[in-house]
């Protein structure tokens, strides 16, 4: 295909698609080559598609229809062994559609259970923050209550702890499990005094903290603690739009032998039915099959509602967005637009640190320290340049010296150089061939100077560049 467009309408669709490149900054080999082919035809219609999307959703929050109360989603977290796990087992066995059906539930990382009032709750059944805070790292806000297990033999924990961290920089209110009562050192009191140091103050001392005593191994306190989250879900007040396209999150997804790409997703506007075409992450589809965590078939999903569906065309990841659109070409485009967009992320993380690139590295990754690996035909160059350095180093940035030595630049201070992101400066040294095709390889910025001057005057320029950024 040729190629005849004008750098700046390369750059035009690269910045609609969220990439910024101006006509300074050498495209690497490969992106150029993905703009090339891509141009014509994929970059336009993708960003042709993801406008229609944008178009498509405004008409629908003009049309949209009611906001209706929706169940609550929780996730269970707490220390290691403090009973995140026995509770959601426990949970799972009082759900009065599971005794109906009397299926076998499976792992499809959540799963809701209707109580006996009607009432629905749904659980992430991957406990633990790592997942909660993966998710919200890349910007799936999936929670609504987080049930905070507290071994009540053992009281507040390293995790503990943590968990409540996760919990509050996320704002999601937290419902208190003090568990294992049935333990002869049980100290709920014990529990109560440790957590309201942390603002965790139970309702009967004038907080605002649920507080239930479960023993997850003996069934007790599990109905009283499904009610205590139905509560807090009232005070919440959460409400969703069932009428609309779905969209949501992908809980987990993963490569099933014989059934192709199946993940989990969790609805949270709209109803999800067979046959819509959706995009999860960077990758479309159209709704195969859904079925609940009883491995049954269902032919709809509503807010709130976890189902597995399949046919997928490939396994997007925990925590990425989730949304029906209009049709297969739609999907496809903003699935191909989304490859674009993370390849070239991708490709501008990837790329090492320079004197050249720092600022935008400092800004782009939050980078603190530029690191620096040095050599010097003599010891007092390197002394006289590690005090100069760290003199030069500011609030935002440190300059830091990782390693340094007498004598050439070898192989492996480029090696040391890539994996820890650092450049090479050399005083009175100069890289051999060998060393000089390394660097360019790993991508590492080599130095060489006469004078420790010139050098310190180099990198308080960059810096300076970050310091003052010429919009
Ligand atoms: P997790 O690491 O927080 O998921 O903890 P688990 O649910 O795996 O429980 C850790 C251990 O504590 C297991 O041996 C459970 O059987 C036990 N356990 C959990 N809940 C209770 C309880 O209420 N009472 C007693 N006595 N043991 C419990």
């Amino acid at each position: 295909r040729h190629m005849s467009v004008k750098a700046t309408e390369v750059i035009t669709a690269l910045m609609k698609l969220g990439v910024m490149a101006t006509v300074n900054q050498a495209l690497d080999v490969d992106t150029a080559a993905l703009v090339a082919t891509d141009f014509g035809f994929e970059v336009e219609q993708a960003m042709h598609a993801e406008l229609e999307v944008e178009a498509l959703e405004a008409m629908e929050e003009e049309q949209g229809g009611e906001a209706l109360p929706r169940p609550p989603v929780v996730t269970v977290m707490g220390h290691v062994d403090h009973g995140k796990t026995s509770i959601l087992d426990a949970i799972r066995k009082t759900d009065v559609a599971l005794g109906e059906a009397g299926g076998i539930t499976q792992h499809i990382g959540a799963y809701h259970v209707q109580n006996a009032q009607g009432g629905g709750i749904t659980f992430v059944d991957t406990p633990g923050h790592a997942a909660f805070t993966e998710m919200r790292s890349r910007g799936a806000q999936v929670t609504d209550i987080v049930v905070l297990v507290v071994a009540a033999d053992d009281g507040v924990m390293e995790q503990t702890k943590e968990a409540i961290a996760h919990a509050k920089a996320a704002e999601v209110p937290i419902v208190v499990a003090v568990n294992k009562i049935d333990k002869p050192g049980a100290d709920a009191e014990r529990v109560r005094r440790e957590l309201s140091d942390y603002g965790l103050i139970p309702e009967d001392w004038g907080g605002q903290t649920i507080y239930c005593e479960t023993s997850a191994k003996k069934g007790l306190g599990i109905p009283e603690l499904l009610e205590s989250i139905q509560i807090q879900a009232d005070i919440l007040e959460l409400k969703a739009d069932p009428s609309r396209k779905a969209r949501g999150v992908v809980i987990e997804a993963q490569l099933h032998k014989g059934r192709g790409p199946v993940a989990t997703v969790l609805v949270q506007e709209g109803t999800l039915r067979p046959g819509d075409n959706f995009v999860a992450g960077m990758f479309s589809g159209r709704v195969r099959l859904l079925s609940n965590e009883r491995g049954e078939r269902v032919k709809a999903a509503g807010p709130a509602i976890p189902v597995e569906i399949q046919g997928l065309s490939g396994v997007p990841s925990a925590g990425d967005p989730f949304m029906v659109v209009t049709d297969e070409k739609m999907a496809k485009a903003v699935a191909s637009a989304r490859q674009l967009k993370a390849r070239e992320t991708e490709l501008a993380s990837a790329s090492k640190v320079s004197l050249d690139n720092l600022f935008e590295k400092m800004a782009e990754q939050d980078m603190k320290e530029l690191k620096v690996i040095l050599r010097a035909d003599v010891q007092g160059t390197l002394e006289a340049f590690g005090q100069a350095a760290e003199n030069l180093s500011t609030d935002t940035i440190r300059v830091h010296v990782l390693h340094e030595g007498t004598g050439s630049i070898t192989e492996n201070d480029i090696h040391l150089a890539s994996a820890s992101n650092a450049i090479v400066i050399g005083f009175n040294v100069r890289p051999s061939v060998k060393v000089k095709e390394l660097a360019g390889q790993e991508g590492v910025d080599v130095r060489a100077y006469d004078v420790i001057y010139h050098a310190l005057e180099d990198i308080e320029k960059a810096m300076k560049g970050m310091l003052e950024p010429t919009f």
